[in-house]
C-alpha cells in the first residue's frame, strides 16, 4: 500500500496518477510532506545536521528552498484541484482540518528567524553576489515575502500572527463550504415546463435531466452559477419565475456567512496593523503592480460616474421597451435581450447552434494557439484526469518539442464549485526539470446524452479566457518554481487571460470554429457584425455590476484595525452608496455572502480590482496586435517571449514595456467599455 504522492509520478510529464489516488492518501501525504519540508528547512538554516552551518549562499539557501517541499507541493496542487472540481464530504472534512495546519506550516517557515537571517544576509550582499537577473529577482521576492509575512516582528507579534493566520485559514474554508452548500440548496426547483417558457428546448431538457440527477424526478431544476445575475434571467418569460431565481441567487450565504465575514475582516485588519499598514488593502497593494491604494482608488472612482451614466442610459432604453416607469433587477437581462433584438436584430439563441463545445475547443481555442504561438494539441486518451469528464491533451511546440499537458474539464456537476478557473498541478521549472501540467475548469451545463453542448457567447469568451491562463502556465520558461507561469502579481494575472479572449472573435479564428453543428454552415457574417454591435449595449450593466463588487471588496478591506464593521447587509448598502455605485436595478456581481473571490482563501481580498486593472493592459495589447503591422504569428512569438514565458521571473511592468515599448495607456479600455463620454 504505497502512497502515490510520496514519489514523483512515473507518468508522462509527472501527471498525478489520478487513477491510483484515493481519498485516504491525502492526509498522510500532507503530513509526510510538511515533516519533510521542515526537516529540509532546518538543514538549510543550519539548525539540524552535523557541524556548524555553512555561510549562506544563493545555492544553499534560496535554491535549496526552491527545491524543498516536493511531496507537499505534489499533494497540495493535486488536492486543491480535486476539492474545487470534484469534492466529496470526506475531502471537505479534510480541507477543513488541513487548511489551518498548512497555514501553521507556512508560518513555521516564514517566521523562522535563523532562516530569515540567512535570506536577509544574502539580500544585503545582493550587489556583490553577481546573480543573473532571474536569480536576483527571486532573491528580492523571497526577501519581500518573508518581511511581508512578519519575519522582522518581535516574538509576541509573531505568535499573534500565527494565531490569526490559522484562524483565517479555517474561516476561509468554512466560508467556501457554506457557499458550496448554499448554492446547491438554492437551486430553483420548478414543477412544470411551462414555468421555463422562453428557455431554449435543450436548456429545458437539461433542467429535467438535472432534476433526475438530483433525485427530483419530474421536476425541473435550475442550478445556480456563482455570480448574482443568473444567465436564465435573459430568457425566462415568466416574471415571477425570474424574481424567484434572482432572490435565490442573492440570498446565498446570508444566513451562514455574516459572522465569518465580520471575523475575517477584523482579523485581516489586525494583521495589517501588526505589519505596519493602515488596513488590509494597503498591505495587499504594496506588493502589487498598482503599488499604492491611491492609484487603485483614483482609477476606480474615476470610472464610477461614466459607468453609472452609461448604465442609466441602458436602464431608460429597457424601461421604454418594457413599457414601465422603472426597470427592476430581475427584469434587466430579459428586457436587455429584447432591446438587443430590436436594435441590432441579435438573438442570443440564434447563435448557440454555431457554438458547439467540441468545435470551440479544437477549431477555436486550440486553433488560435496554433496560429499565434505555433502549438499543437493531441488528445491522450491513454492518460486519466481527475474526473471521467476531464480530458488530457499533450501540447507540442512548433518544432515538435514537448510543452506540457493540458487537462480540460468543461462540464458542471454537483461535486464542482461554481465559476471557471485554471489550476496548475505540475509547475514548469528548469531547476526541477519539470514541464507544466495545467487544468481548465468551467461550468457548462452538460447536455443530455447524445446531444451536443451548444454554448452562449459568454461561455465561449470564458472558455478562451481560462485557456489564456492555461497558456500562461504552459508557455512558462523559467528556472524557479516560485516564478512559474501564473505566479505573478494578483493584479497582473488576469491580463494574459483577458488578452486571449481577443481570439474568440478574431475573423480567422471565428470562421474556423463557429459553424452550425448540424449543417456545418459558417455563422453568417452579418450575425457576427450585429453581435459585436450589440455587445456594446450592455457595457453599462457589466461595468457597474463589476465595479460595485470591486468597491465592496475595497470597502471591506479598508476597514481600520480595531473596528467592527457591523451588520453585513447594512455595511454592503452603505459602501455602495458611499462610492456612488448603488443602482438597485443592477445587483452587485457578488454579494458578500457568496463573494468567494475575497472570503474563501482570500486570494482576491482587496484584489478584485485586478480584473479591470489588468484590462487596461489587455485592451492596450489588443490594439498592439491589431496595429503593429506584423502577422499574428510574429506578434504571438514576441508576446510569448517577452511576457508569457517570463511568468513571475521579472518585474511585471518591465515585461509589459519589453514588448509594448512603453507603459500602458488607458484609452483603449475606455473606448471598449463605452466610458469616454
Ligand atoms: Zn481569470
Amino acid at each position: 500500500m504505497s502512497n502515490p504522492f510520496l514519489s514523483p509520478s512515473p507518468l508522462p510529464f509527472e501527471l498525478p496518477p489520478f487513477a491510483e489516488i484515493r481519498e485516504e492518501h491525502y492526509l498522510p501525504a500532507f503530513e509526510a510532506g510538511m515533516a519533510e519540508q521542515l526537516a529540509e528547512v532546518a538543514a538549510i538554516s543550519g539548525i539540524s545536521g552535523t557541524g556548524s552551518p555553512e555561510p549562506p549562499t544563493f545555492e544553499n539557501t534560496i535554491e535549496a528552498l526552491e527545491r524543498s517541499g516536493a511531496v507537499l507541493s505534489r499533494v497540495s496542487l493535486a488536492f486543491s484541484n480535486k476539492t474545487a472540481s470534484d469534492t466529496t464530504p470526506g475531502l471537505q472534512a479534510l480541507d477543513a482540518e488541513i487548511s489551518p495546519r498548512l497555514a501553521e506550516h507556512s508560518d513555521a517557515i516564514n517566521l523562522d528567524q535563523a532562516l530569515f537571517a540567512r535570506i536577509d544576509a544574502l539580500y544585503q550582499q545582493r550587489a556583490e553576489l553577481r546573480l543573473d537577473p532571474e536569480s536576483e529577482h527571486l532573491l528580492q521576492r523571497y526577501h519581500d515575502r518573508f518581511v511581508r509575512a512578519g519575519a522582522r516582528l518581535g516574538e509576541a507579534e509573531r505568535d499573534r500572527l500565527r494565531q490569526i493566520n490559522a484562524e483565517l485559514a479555517s474561516l476561509g474554508t468554512a466560508f467556501e463550504q457554506n457557499v458550496f452548500a448554499d448554492t446547491r440548496a438554492a437551486a430553483l426547483v420548478l414543477d412544470s415546463a411551462e414555468e421555463l417558457a422562453g428557455l431554449p428546448e435543450l436548456a429545458v431538457a437539461a433542467a429535467a435531466e438535472n432534476g433526475r440527477a438530483l433525485g427530483r424526478d419530474g421536476k425541473y431544476v435550475l442550478s445556480l452559477q456563482s455570480y448574482s445575475n443568473q444567465p436564465e434571467l435573459a430568457s425566462l418569460d415568466d416574471p415571477a419565475v425570474r424574481r424567484r431565481l434572482l432572490a435565490a441567487s442573492l440570498g446565498r450565504g446570508a444566513g451562514s456567512n455574516p459572522d465569518l465575514i465580520r471575523r475575517m475582516v477584523v482579523l485581516r485588519a489586525e494583521r495589517a496593523a501588526l505589519l505596519g499598514f493602515a488596513n488590509h488593502a494597503e498591505y495587499v497593494v504594496a506588493d502589487q503592480t498598482a503599488g499604492s491604494t491611491e492609484a487603485v482608488e483614483t482609477m476606480l472612482t474615476g470610472l464610477v460616474r461614466p459607468a453609472v451614466a452609461n448604465a442609466r442610459r441602458e436602464a431608460e432604453a429597457l424601461a421604454a421597451e418594457a413599457g414601465v416607469e422603472r426597470i427592476e433587477a430581475a427584469d434587466w437581462k430579459y428586457w436587455s435581450e429584447k432591446v438587443r433584438k430590436a436594435r441590432y436584430d441579435v438573438d442570443a439563441s440564434v447563435m448557440r447552434p454555431y457554438l458547439e463545445l467540441e468545435s470551440v475547443i479544437r477549431n477555436g481555442a486550440f486553433f488560435a494557439a496554433e496560429q499565434v504561438y505555433g502549438l499543437s494539441f493531441t488528445e491522450r486518451t491513454d492518460l486519466v484526469g481527475h474526473h471521467p469528464d476531464s480530458r488530457v491533451f499533450e501540447v507540442k511546440d512548433a518544432d515538435g518539442s514537448p510543452v506540457g499537458l493540458f487537462i480540460g474539464d468543461w462540464f458542471a456537476r454537483e461535486s464542482k464549485r461554481g465559476g471557471a478557473w485554471m489550476n496548475e498541478v505540475v509547475l514548469q521549472s528548469h531547476l526541477l526539470g519539470t514541464l507544466p501540467v495545467v487544468v481548465n475548469n468551467l461550468n457548462i451545463v452538460k447536455p443530455p446524452a447524445g446531444e451536443p453542448a451548444l454554448l452562449s457567447w459568454d461561455e465561449v469568451t470564458t472558455l478562451f479566457h481560462e485557456f489564456g491562463h492555461a497558456l500562461h502556465g504552459l508557455l512558462s520558461d523559467v528556472r524557479y518554481p516560485l516564478a512559474s507561469g501564473t505566479q505573478v502579481a494578483q493584479d497582473f494575472v488576469e491580463y494574459p487571460s483577458q488578452v486571449n479572449e481577443m481570439w474568440a472573435d478574431w475573423p480567422l479564428v471565428l470562421a474556423n470554429y463557429a459553424k452550425h453543428h448540424v449543417t456545418g454552415e459558417p455563422m453568417p457574417a452579418e450575425l457576427v457584425t450585429r453581435m459585436k454591435q450589440a455587445e456594446s449595449f450592455g457595457e453599462g450593466f457589466r461595468t457597474v455590476e463589476y465595479l460595485a463588487a470591486t468597491l465592496l471588496d475595497w470597502a471591506w478591506h479598508t476597514v481600520p484595525a480595531g473596528t467592527d464593521p457591523g451588520d453585513v447587509e447594512a455595511f454592503e448598502t452603505a459602501a455602495l452608496e458611499r462610492y456612488g455605485i448603488a443602482m438597485p436595478e443592477i445587483p452587485v456581481r457578488y454579494r458578500s455572502g457568496y463573494f468567494a473571490h475575497i472570503f474563501a482563501g482570500g486570494w482576491y481580498a482587496a484584489g478584485y480590482y485586478g480584473y479591470i486593472w489588468s484590462e487596461v493592459l489587455d485592451a492596450d495589447t489588443v490594439e498592439w496586435f491589431k496595429e503593429n503591422g506584423k502577422s499574428i504569428r510574429e506578434s504571438g512569438e514576441i508576446f510569448r517571449r517577452e511576457l508569457l514565458a517570463v511568468g513571475g521571473s521579472k518585474d511585471a511592468m518591465a515585461a509589459f514595456a519589453g514588448f509594448r515599448g512603453r507603459g500602458p495607456e488607458i484609452e483603449p479600455l475606455l473606448v471598449r467599455r463605452g466610458l469616454t463620454g
